[in-house]
């Protein structure tokens, strides 16, 4: 199984550092996607429904990816964090949460990120990782959740990200 792997080319207090990952990913993966912004990313808030969402400011000058804070977490295989991160690179490409050019109606019209996280050679993270979701996220969520977080909710089906 082709399973690329980035955390090792990293000194440990830089592990899971996000913007290194998305340095990293955009290099290996989107190369040919042009950086026509400020492009930032930062960990927010222990989501239950979320991994990752991208939105660009209204001046259009900088666009934030947001992930999902439990993703730091070394429990969650890496391949999770980098099938989100690529997920919200390729939205990024697609011109949603970007300043290019939209290529669809809608940021996932008809699977267009499938197809792209294919093409660009991830979809072996991205299928890992939506199984990761599928079998193990809820139990996972449940041990950390933060005391104050709303997790007694209906268990609905995680949106992989936005
Ligand atoms: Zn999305």
């Amino acid at each position: 199984m082709l399973l690329t792997t980035i955390a090792p080319l990293f000194a440990a207090a830089y592990e899971r550092e996000p913007k290194l990952y998305l340095d990293a990913i955009w290099q290996w993966y989107f190369s040919d996607v042009p950086r026509v912004n400020d492009v930032q990313i930062a960990y927010c808030a222990p989501w239950k429904t979320r991994l990752g969402l991208i939105r660009l400011s209204l001046d259009e000058q900088i666009s934030f990816i947001g992930l999902n804070s439990l993703l730091q977490f070394l429990e969650i295989p890496e391949y999770v964090l980098i099938a989100t991160i690529a997920h919200e690179l390729v939205h990024y490409a697609h011109g949603f949460g970007s300043p290019l050019p939209k290529l669809y109606a809608y940021p996932h019209a008809g699977g267009v990120v499938e197809r792209e996280l294919e093409k660009r050679e991830l979809g072996v993270h991205m299928r890992c990782s939506t199984q990761w979701i599928d079998n193990e996220w809820f139990a996972f969520y449940d041990r950390y959740r933060t005391p104050t977080g709303e997790t007694k909710g209906a268990r609905g089906k995680l949106k992989p990200s936005s």
